[in-house]
């Protein structure tokens, strides 16, 4: 049986073009950027490239590109490096938040931060109101994503960014889902800072970047030998950054042939759960085109991914898995789904390889899933 790969908001396939570029930088070219001599000066020019194909990916300049291990360590250097440079104040991060910005916005309570969750509507959306009230504190740091990982929704980061500006607030956006489905202009956003990260994009695992308006200085998250502007220490991962860099610039190439693509796609399946009987969340707002997040009453988004996966398709649960327990979405919760629905919640996410014929075969399948899974359950009862 082959596997088919829906789960590319999780990770995706490194890109051939961005394994042959990396190639070299792992064999013979594998100098230190830092060093005089010649293998030096290669990797220099090599991260150089990389740092003006990843500005170009989001119109930023590339002095404004911070390397990093990832989308995780980008969010985590602004909120802590942001933290470290100005009063405690009230730090205002969306309900939906990947973890990844959530945690590290809750850890500054205990240095003295208030911490306030901006509210979303039943689509998903950030509730611009709430962002209003919740700016009628004094605000250090706000930060919201510009799409949402379970959803695919788009936030109007501009508007955010307009309020937190007015209040003159440090304004972030984790970009780590948008970048390469929608186009993205760091200027036109308004934001201080921008996460991205290479895996989501068909580059390698374990790079990213940190997009920054140099007229605000952060407190370094890793300090040492003062590498990416001091801003964060330790060699440069140079094959990692140059496969980021490829995976930019395909990104920028391919994005709008692949994204009306994918929407197809999407559409097309969303055609189908309807017809089985989904509730599908997000879909009445704008999202990134290769997303669908649905369920089905009555069964456990857990389940059906096994299931599915038996079956042969690799799909994602909604549902947030510690070692103990598993917790309904919060992403779901803050839009006001209840738990039980959200529980069942499933999310596919489609890349550049897939077929509609993928989707026409995967929607039969999850239909007769779908349908022994309730006899199980209308036995059970
Ligand atoms: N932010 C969002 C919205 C994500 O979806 C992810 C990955 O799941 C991350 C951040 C983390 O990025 P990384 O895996 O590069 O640490």
């Amino acid at each position: 049986m082959t596997h088919v790969y829906f789960d590319h908001n999780a990770t995706t396939p490194v890109d051939d073009r961005v394994l042959a570029a990396m190639l070299p930088y792992l064999r013979e070219q594998y100098g230190n950027a830092s060093s005089r001599h010649e293998f030096g000066t290669l990797a220099r020019k090599a991260v150089n490239q990389a740092r003006e194909q990843a500005a170009a990916l989001v119109r930023a300049q590339p002095a404004q590109v911070i390397f990093t291990s990832g989308g995780t360590e980008s969010n985590n250097a602004f909120i802590k490096g942001a933290a470290g440079m100005l009063k405690p104040g009230q730090i205002a991060v969306s309900a939906i938040e990947h973890p990844c910005v959530a945690k590290p916005a809750q850890e500054l309570a205990r240095s003295g931060w208030k911490v306030r969750k901006l509210a979303v509507d039943g689509d998903g959306r950030i509730d611009l109101g709430d962002v209003a009230q919740a700016l009628k504190e004094p605000t250090g740091i706000v930060s919201v994503m510009l799409a949402n990982n379970e959803t695919g929704v788009i936030q109007d980061v501009a508007a955010v960014a307009e309020k937190a500006r007015a209040v003159r607030a440090w304004m972030h956006t984790d970009a780590v889902q948008a970048a390469g489905k929608i186009a993205i202009d760091f200027n036109a956003l308004n934001v201080h800072a921008m996460t991205l990260s290479a895996h989501k994009i068909y580059g390698p695992k374990g790079v990213g970047a940190l997009v920054l308006d140099k007229r605000i200085e952060l407190k370094p998250l890793i300090s040492g030998g003062g590498h990416e502007q001091g801003l964060r220490s330790g060699t440069e991962n140079v094959p990692g950054i140059v496969g980021f860099g490829a995976a930019c610039e395909l990104a920028a190439q391919r994005r709008q042939e692949l994204a009306p693509r994918l929407s197809a796609m999407r559409d097309q399946l969303e055609r189908g759960l309807i017809g089985i009987g989904a509730a599908i969340f997000g879909a009445r707002t704008a999202r990134i085109p290769n997303t669908s997040y649905f369920a089905f009453p009555g069964i456990e988004g857990e389940t059906l991914v096994i299931e599915i996966d038996k079956a042969g398709y690799a799909i994602a649960s909604g549902a947030a898995c510690s070692s103990t327990s598993t917790e309904p979405s919060a992403t779901l919760l803050a839009m006001g789904i209840a738990p039980e629905l959200a529980r069942g919640a499933v999310r596919v996410s489609f890349g550049k390889d897939n077929k509609p014929g993928q989707v026409e075969e995967f929607l039969s399948v999850l239909s007769a899933t779908v349908a022994r899974l309730r006899r199980l359950t209308a036995i059970a009862v």
